[in-house]
């Protein structure tokens, strides 16, 4: 399943992170998830904690938040979220778009001890 390959990099990341800080546990993981990944929260979470037994991460609290789109528009140049997965500016209808957040899922916070 797409979110167990997720996972595991999720949790070699913090690996890395705790063994940069000297840490001896993961307590919180926050991470961000867009609605455009086509990663699903609950599954993500119910991967998460499977794999993270045996880990560093074996304590740590999971913290998804969702990450609308946010777009900008070529036309009009404001900035949008967009309510609905429609490639269209709410302000002007132009379908020119750059998207700046949404489409993939980042890490965004560790807390080590
Ligand atoms: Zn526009």
């Amino acid at each position: 399943m797409h979110e167990y390959s997720i996972v595991q990099s999720l949790l070699d990341s913090c690996d890395e992170n705790a063994a940069q800080n000297k840490a001896t546990k993961v307590t919180k993981v926050v991470i961000k998830i867009g609605v455009m990944s086509g990663v699903e929260p609950e599954l993500l979470k119910t991967a998460f904690d499977t794999f993270k037994e045996k880990t560093i991460c074996e304590e740590a609290e999971l913290i998804i938040n969702i990450q609308p789109i946010l777009i900008r528009c070529n036309n009009c140049l404001n900035e949008s979220v967009l309510q609905k997965i429609q490639y269209c500016c709410p302000t002007c209808k132009s379908t020119e778009l750059d998207v700046l957040d949404g489409e993939d899922m980042y890490l965004m916070q560790l807390e080590l001890e």
